[in-house]
């Protein structure tokens, strides 16, 4: 079991630099991250004199059971009074509010906790989660083996007139079947053209001989996510096609060779970019190369242009995810999820790159 307390000392420190007596958290992951519980309602506040958590009745057993060292809170009506009370009972006069608080929430706090000053914050929960644990790494893989394994099996169905919702749905079901708790996300499919929508939402268009299909799909289970694309191959690819998809493979493999302890991820960023550089195509490539994975599908560390502070460290696990994206024409993109070890890093994707169809 994770050491939730130790997990915790990353917020008292939170407080120490920001000069605050309390932190509220109130999102899903990190209840569970730093408290372990699961529960889909819960305000957990901590302060220099311990944690403390308002739930329902619903929740108060499993909380107790969950939520080791933390003083479980049960209110029966009445919700953020109950939370207003915790935060005013613990004297705390500075509180960082987790900043995805709904406005309506937030409205309602500020006015029951009178002369509280209040602040917000998000990113430096996100990144005392960065670096990940064996116990997390391992999580992190059975979402991976859990993915591809459906994936494979859909390949194995995929076929030219198809269409793309018949992709997504099939990577659901199996997904599902082979032990994934839900999707981290909904599966993107895009064939041909709507392959440079780069965020492309599965449609009934039917997949014709020729086109490449952007597939990115992950799941998610016992608390961890999976992320990964591939860009599959339907009958005969244009050479001019293949070409964008050759320069692809390129890409991540110099992304990949760069991925290293000591490293900024800006420098991760940077050496994609090389043969997109070369080929005067950096134009059609986003702005970003990957992110963090871990209990959130978007996470730490961000593998993106503007990010010039993060330096890599063993235990970070992120994504790999250059692409080319072509309005009106096609898209590709490749991605893999990569573990920074001791000397380098290993990378957890084991899907081949290349997959034709037909
Ligand atoms: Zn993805
Ligand atoms: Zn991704």
């Amino acid at each position: 079991m994770a050491d939730y307390r130790k997990r915790r000392e990353g917020l008292l420190r939170f407080l120490d630099e920001r000069g605050l007596d309390g932190v509220l958290l109130i999102s899903y992951e990190n209840r569970r991250w730093f408290a372990g519980f699961t529960g889909s309602l819960g305000y957990l506040l901590v302060t220099r004199g311990g944690a403390f958590m308002v739930v329902d009745m619903r929740y108060t057993t499993q909380a107790r059971q969950q939520a080791e060292g933390v003083e479980i809170i049960e209110y029966r009506a009445d919700r953020l009074g109950a939370v207003a009370k915790m935060i005013l009972g613990c004297g705390v006069k500075r509180l960082a509010l987790e900043a995805c608080m709904t406005l309506d929430e937030y409205f309602v706090l500020k006015d029951r906790l009178g002369g509280v000053e209040l602040s917000c914050e998000q990113e430096y929960f996100t990144e005392l989660r960065m670096v990940k644990d064996a116990e997390e790494i391992q999580a992190i893989r059975s979402a991976i083996e859990c993915a591809e394994t459906a994936f494979g099996q859909t390949v194995r169905m995929m076929r030219i007139g198809m269409t793309e919702k018949d992709i997504a749905d099939e990577f659901s079901y199996r997904a599902c079947k082979a032990g994934a708790d839900k999707l981290a996300f909904d599966t993107i499919v895009g064939s041909g053209p709507r392959g440079a929508l780069a965020h492309a939402f599965p449609t009934g268009r039917v997949i014709e001989n020729g086109d490449m299909v952007v597939c990115d799909l992950g799941v998610f289970m016992d608390g961890y996510c999976s992320d990964m694309t591939r860009t599959v191959l339907f009958g005969d690819v244009s050479p001019e096609h293949m070409r964008i998809f050759r320069l692809v493979q390129e890409s991540q493999d110099a992304a990949f060779a760069a991925v290293r302890p000591g490293v900024r991820a800006i420098d991760v960023e940077n050496a994609h970019r090389v043969p997109f550089l070369r080929e005067n195509l950096d134009n059609y490539a986003l702005r970003g190369l990957g992110h963090g994975i871990g209990v959130e599908i978007h996470e730490c560390p961000r593998v993106q242009i503007g990010n010039e502070r993060t330096v890599l460290s063993p235990g970070m696990v992120f994504t790999l995810e250059p692409g080319l994206y072509f309005p009106g024409d096609c898209g590709v993109r490749t991605e893999d999820d990569v573990l920074v070890t001791e000397n380098g890093a290993e990378n957890l994707s084991h899907t081949p790159h290349e997959i034709h169809v037909g």
